[in-house]
């Protein structure tokens, strides 16, 4: 029998239910406001198969730096990631690599102007995907940034806190750019990604655009959870 040694980066892929294990489970199920039980109950299982983005959840709670008196009073429930763009960047540059499918550039033309329009960012397209400061592009299982996506459902993109500026769409999905039933929809999986490029992290409230879990054909636009959120990393500008 091998013996596991707990700081062995292998052993967190151990499914020996040890109290690590059942401390995540709590806080995940505090997070998500289900019942705490600290097991892999039918509601939590359930939850925990629903598609989602990508980027782990934070489960900071009473940080002060994430909760001013607003917070508290309309009860907002976004969250910061702890890192955001230095104040001499407010004009991102936006690329796509070559042969990136057409009818993806709409709909995250359409999620940056929405983002724009609540922030003090500006985005300017440029051609040269290397250079970009915020890269966006289609990915498929392990593409190298050492998080593969898992094929269709499941997750279903990520993105990384500022300023390194990568975005990925899991590229086994299957995307819709119009009203579709039932697939997902690429222009709400925009706007949450570039929420987590400006620098949010995961939203508590089940309406926000930067709640973790999308249902198949769902739709959302930044909500006042969200704007509140980005007035709040970027208050001066
Ligand atoms: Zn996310
Ligand atoms: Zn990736």
């Amino acid at each position: 029998m091998n013996y596991t040694n707990p700081t062995d980066s292998n052993y967190r892929n151990d499914d020996v239910f040890d109290n690590t294990l059942e401390e995540a489970i709590k806080k995940y199920q505090k997070f998500y406001k289900l019942k705490v039980t600290g097991i892999l109950d039918p509601q939590t299982v359930t939850l925990m198969l629903q598609p989602r983005c990508g980027v782990a959840d934070l489960f900071l709670t009473n940080n002060s730096n994430i909760k001013n008196a607003a917070s508290f009073l309309y009860n907002y429930k976004y969250a910061f990631s702890g890192y955001s763009w230095p104040p001499n960047k407010r004009n991102l540059t936006i690329s796509f690599p070559t042969g990136t499918r057409k009818d993806a550039y709409a709909p995250v033309e359409f999620a940056l102007t929405r983002w724009g329009n609540v922030s003090p960012f500006k985005f300017t397209y440029i051609d040269n995907f290397d250079l970009s400061e915020v890269k966006i592009s289609f990915e498929r299982r392990d593409h190298g940034d050492g998080y593969p996506f898992d094929g269709p459902y499941g997750i279903l993109a990520h993105s990384f806190f500022p300023s390194d500026g990568r975005l990925h769409f899991d590229g086994d999905e299957n995307w819709t750019t119009y009203d579709e039933k039932g697939n997902f929809d690429l222009q709400t999986v925009a706007l949450h990604e570039l929420g987590h490029i400006l620098g949010l992290a995961h939203s508590q409230d089940p309406k926000a655009l930067m709640f973790a879990y999308i249902g198949r054909g769902e739709t959302k636009d930044i909500t006042p959870d969200d704007i509140q959120g980005i007035k709040s990393l970027y208050p001066n500008n």
